[in-house]
């Protein structure tokens, strides 16, 4: 587009200059030979006076010139004629203007009014309702080297303004079908490119959402197997066997949790999850939310605590409005020191559901409140992986979020604590 811009800026110059330039070219070749044609006459009539050669014939030939006028160095008109007499005191009064002894050109417009349309004989201009471009050439007359007079010839150069300004709508037009053709191929082209781009993208959702549900099953056998052999061995003997053992039972938990958690993301994106739409009591899943971290909570001396009307009514999903309030409840224990408190509170604020999830914990940077709702995007790495975070709780959090029409955000302050609240339309 910048290109085709460019052309039609440089193609329209280039007609400009090289036909106005051909236009005064030749008329300043007119005026140079008609000043000379003059000076000779004088010479051969031994005149030092314009006036004597009034009535001598003056030829003015080879280009379609709309006046010229012969001025003595008093200022008077001594030859002159014009296609149009009318125009005669317009066209004096650029003669005048311009009045010096040097070769020179300038371009005048002569602005069509009423008064000027009217009457016989029309000037040379092909619609008589639009300006005249009028392009006048000077030259000096000298009598033996002495300055004696002026000669001008104008002409109408309106058809080349005309010629422009169709050239100009011309290329515009041209420049918009070619953006409109670019703008077609282009998009046929991206559409035909996204084919492969689009079929690749969708095998890798596929390719997770079936391995995920691939190592679900193993998992599972896994985490019973190791179960069974908790059982068999004497932990009191063998106690080298069962820390082995707990840790991987804690390992397996973590990855049948990231499976999970996969799984979920990659059925979300190929929409392949059919949320519920029922009306229910949300108090009781918070309760049973808060009941089965309590242990976690408690291990570290955090005060779990519930907020709520004792009927709490939402329109939703109940198995992930219930997940959304554990992920939240879960990060809030997992990133709060011992001895924190957490708070979860379910509100309602107009026609607004309001749950919100506020704990003492290390905080979060501004910086991040976006980027924490990013797949596997952790503030820190390290700490996370220590305290078993993957970086999808959150992800998940925000496709149940908007899957319900709402919305997540997060406020904190950094060492002092976080608040998640959740926003979503009261459907009543
Ligand atoms: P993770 O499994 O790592 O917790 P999430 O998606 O749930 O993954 O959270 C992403 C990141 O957001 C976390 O790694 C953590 O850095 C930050 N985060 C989430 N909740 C809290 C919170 N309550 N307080 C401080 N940081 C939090």
């Amino acid at each position: 587009m910048l290109f085709l811009f460019l052309f039609i800026i440089i193609v329209y110059t280039v007609i400009y200059f090289v036909i106005l330039n051909t236009q005064e070219r030749e008329l300043r070749n007119l005026v140079s030979q008609e000043a000379g044609y003059i000076e000779t006459l004088l010479g051969k009539n031994n005149q030092s006076d314009l006036r004597g050669i009034q009535n001598q014939e003056v030829i003015f030939a080879g280009v379609d010139q709309s006046f010229y006028y012969v001025i003595n160095s008093n200022r008077e008109v001594v030859m002159g004629s014009e296609a149009n007499p009318r125009l005669r005191p317009e066209l004096l009064s650029f003669v005048y203007k311009h009045m010096s002894n040097d070769q020179d050109v300038q371009n005048e417009v002569i602005r069509m009014d009423e008064k000027l349309r009217k009457g016989r004989g029309g000037f040379r201009a092909p619609d008589q309702n639009q300006d005249i471009h009028m392009m006048i050439a000077s030259h000096g007359v000298y009598y033996k080297g002495q300055y004696i007079g002026q000669i001008y010839i104008g002409k109408d150069v309106s058809f080349a303004y005309r010629l422009f300004h169709w050239v100009l709508v011309i290329l515009i037009v041209l420049g918009f079908v070619f953006v409109g053709v670019a703008v077609f191929i282009s998009l046929r082209m991206s559409k035909r490119a996204m084919v492969p781009i689009k079929s690749a993208f969708k095998r890798q959702r596929e390719f997770v959402g079936d391995a995920s549900h691939e190592l679900r099953t193993p998992l599972s056998v896994l985490l019973s197997s190791v179960d069974a052999m908790d059982m068999t061995i004497d932990t009191q003997k063998d106690e080298m066997a069962s820390k082995l053992l707990a840790n991987m039972r804690e390992e397996v938990k973590r990855m049948t949790n990231l499976v999970s958690d996969l799984l979920t993301l990659a059925r979300s994106d190929s929409n392949t999850i059919e949320l519920k739409k029922e009306e229910f009591d949300l108090r009781p899943l918070a309760e049973k939310a808060i009941e089965s971290l309590h242990p976690i909570a408690a291990s570290k001396q955090i005060q779990l605590g519930l907020n709520s009307t004792d009927i709490f009514t939402v329109i939703g999903d109940p198995q992930r409005l219930s997940q959304l309030i554990y992920i939240l409840l879960d990060n809030a224990i997992k990133y709060t020191p011992d001895g924190g408190e957490v708070k979860l509170n379910l509100l309602k604020e107009g026609r607004e559901v309001r749950i919100m999830v506020q704990d003492t914990g290390i905080g979060i940077k501004k910086e991040d409140y976006h980027k924490i709702f990013e797949r596997f995007y952790r503030t820190d790495k390290s700490r996370s992986r220590q305290i078993g975070g993957h970086g999808l709780g959150l992800s998940i959090a925000k496709w149940i979020v908007e899957t319900h029409k709402g919305t997540i955000q997060v406020t904190s302050v950094l060492g002092k604590g976080s608040t998640f609240i959740v926003k979503l339309p009261d459907y009543d």
